[in-house]
């Protein structure tokens, strides 16, 4: 990594070789659960590489961490700019409105670019601005997509540190809340009222449900069973 990065990006449960360690992975991840720092994990793949750049980071108080990969990353792994680039993210958290405007600034300015969302939570989903920050994305080509298994599966064999690891990983109790979470994207990207209610239970944990209020609710839940 470069020596002028600000290392406070990679400072919490991420190894020298850039993984992220079992347990920071299964407690960030968990979409059940509403932790406070974000964490990404990212692939680079340009066109005259074969090989890939795969590494994580996470926010700081003071900077989210889709800037860092932004401002810090992709200009220290940028080769040549004509190349074309697929830049995968896989993030904790899904970006807010403030940067879901720095990234549309980023693509901009880098039209060989494409980019590849996938989100285990959406963050403060009921705001609009992150609403419209989301479909603003979606709306110059960007794709973003909720955490299934099949991509926990992958996250885990690629970013989780090796040591001590289980031979797999497949969290089929995180089910209900990637259904939760994925028929509140759709909802956000097609613009209806949302479908996501969470409330603070017992000890303060979560409780997730969902209300289906009117006939676009309704028609956006048809429309996402397959
Ligand atoms: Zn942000």
């Amino acid at each position: 990594m470069a020596a002028g990065w600000n290392r406070d990006h990679v400072s919490r449960g991420i190894t020298q070789g850039g993984k992220i360690s079992q347990e920071t992975f299964i407690d960030t991840y968990d979409p059940s659960v509403l932790r406070r720092v974000q964490y990404m994990l990212y692939e680079i793949k340009w066109s005259n590489n074969k090989k890939p750049w795969q590494s994580c980071c996470h926010s700081t108080r003071t900077e989210h961490a889709e800037i860092h990969f932004i401002e810090d990353v992709f200009q220290e792994q940028r080769s040549d700019p004509s190349a074309h680039c697929s830049i995968t993210w896989y993030m904790s958290w899904s970006p807010c409105g403030d940067c879901c405007k720095e990234i549309r600034d980023f693509l901009k300015d880098q039209p060989n670019v494409n980019l590849v969302i996938y989100v285990a939570r959406i963050y403060w989903h009921k705001e609009e601005t992150n609403r419209q920050g989301l479909r603003s994305l979606v709306n110059i080509g960007v794709t973003i997509r909720v955490m299934d298994l099949p991509v926990y599966r992958y996250c885990w064999r690629t970013f989780v540190d090796d040591e001590d690891k289980y031979e797999d990983y497949w969290p089929r109790h995180f089910a209900p809340w990637i259904m939760l979470y994925s028929l509140e994207l759709q909802s956000i990207l097609q613009n209806i009222p949302s479908c996501l209610e969470i409330s603070s239970g017992e000890n303060q944990t979560p409780v997730f449900s969902l209300c289906v209020e009117n006939d676009q609710q309704k028609r956006a839940l048809t429309s996402a069973n397959p």
